[in-house]
């Protein structure tokens, strides 16, 4: 760890487009599957890699995360699986959310995992496979009380005979997802993994039952059976502060800027759109180039704060969408050109995904996903680059 640690401080690129960029630590996040196995025990690990990778990048992410040793990948919809494929990677891909008749035809292209919530679907999905001459690996999903989507448990065990008599089917999987787990030591949970446990010995014939993400897991390890599913936790965040203890997870993405611009601002003139802050010194103030338009949540303003030279530096005056301004006035040698941390380390300091989510009245999850395709995600090992993935640059789009 002390080893990982430091090649984490000695990271330092040079990125040279606009100054904001996303670091994106795949040593943290082999460190984070290694850890998350550790609890996990024998369960195989599905990472979850919807949204983007909660904004991380979902192929670079998905490949590291399968180098690490997880053995599945979760997507919320097909397109998101057909994004994993036609990137090469060939480890099964379990469709997690609701899926539409349209979409079946993707699903056999691609050799997805389809979870089927109706009939109807089933139906489809069996019709389609069987032109393509080709057996379906499918899961149903129990609704054991998220009442979200999934099948109640009683209609869940017909729809899973109706699967049995398709030949073209093959039902391998069952799982539920809880609605309490980040939610302190709730006893729901405890309530629908029962629930789930009763659902599944309707159903014989299983091979694999999975029903934690990342508290789930955390909180009760217990509860792995054959396969987890961790989605927060690979990124290095926590479901819930009281969850901290559980397990060392380290922070996968840093969100990073240079000040573009320094000037002075005599007392009493104001800052930005509105002047919602105005000197009352002689101040320094720092053009940071990182806005709502890249994903720094605009509620930040006069409230947020970023790291350059290891201290912190409160942001003045309404966040833009393409920049911010911060007063640098005690910041001492402070230098066009310096590093500026919006989300991440630097020195002895560290401003977390939870830190910017609790001031934005959310959750990390939200400010992971919300870093927009305009922020280019540059790809670290052992602290240096090994790979960007730019939405803009030509030829670079989309890979
Ligand atoms: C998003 C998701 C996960 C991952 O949840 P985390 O809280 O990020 O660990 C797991 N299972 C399902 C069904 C999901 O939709």
């Amino acid at each position: 760890m002390k080893e990982l640690e430091s090649k984490r401080a000695a990271s330092q690129v040079n990125w040279e487009g606009r100054p904001v960029w996303a670091e994106i630590d795949l040593d943290a996040l082999t460190s984070n599957v290694h850890s998350l196995q550790s609890l996990a025990g024998d369960a195989a690990i599905m990472a979850v890699v919807k949204a983007n990778a909660y904004g991380h990048g979902i192929v670079p992410v998905a490949r590291a995360a399968l180098q690490a040793g997880a053995r599945w990948l979760g997507v919320v919809c097909v397109d998101e699986g057909v994004r994993l494929r036609r990137s090469g990677i060939d480890a099964p891909v379990l469709v997690l959310g609701h899926i539409q008749a349209g979409e079946v035809n993707g699903i056999i292209e691609n050799s997805l995992t389809p979870t089927i919530n109706s009939l109807e679907i089933a139906h489809a999905l069996s019709g389609a496979a069987r032109e393509a001459n080709t057996v379906l690996s499918v899961h149903i999903k129990v609704d054991t009380g998220l009442h979200r989507y999934g099948s109640i448990p009683r209609d869940a065990i017909a729809l899973a005979q109706a699967v049995r008599s398709m030949h073209s089917l093959r039902l391998d999987g069952l799982f539920t997802h809880f609605s309490m787990a980040e939610d302190g030591e709730n006893p729901y949970t405890e309530e629908q993994f029962r629930r789930f446990l009763t659902a599944a010995e309707q159903i014989p014939g299983i091979s694999v039952r999975h029903v934690c993400n990342t508290a789930a897991l955390l909180r009760a390890p217990h509860m792995a059976l054959e396969i987890v599913r961790p989605g927060i936790g690979l990124y290095g965040c926590y479901p819930s502060p009281d969850l901290k203890d559980r397990l060392m997870l380290l922070p996968v993405l840093s969100l990073k800027s240079r000040i573009a611009r320094l000037h002075r601002l005599q007392p009493g003139q104001g800052v930005s759109y509105g002047h919602t802050w105005r000197a009352d010194r002689p101040t320094t103030l720092a053009l940071v180039m990182c806005g709502y338009g890249d994903g720094l949540p605009r509620s930040l303003s006069n409230r947020g704060s970023v790291l350059i030279r290891g201290a912190r530096a409160p942001i003045v005056g309404r966040i833009c969408m393409d920049m911010c301004m911060v007063d640098v006035t005690d910041v001492p040698r402070v230098a066009e050109g310096d590093e500026v941390v919006i989300i991440g380390r630097q020195g002895n300091d560290e401003i977390t995904a939870d830190e910017v989510a609790e001031l934005a009245g959310t959750i990390s999850y939200e400010v992971l996903c919300h870093i927009t395709e305009r922020v280019p995600r540059l790809y670290m090992r052992e602290g240096r680059l090994i790979e960007v993935e730019t939405f803009l640059h030509e030829g670079k789009a989309l890979r």
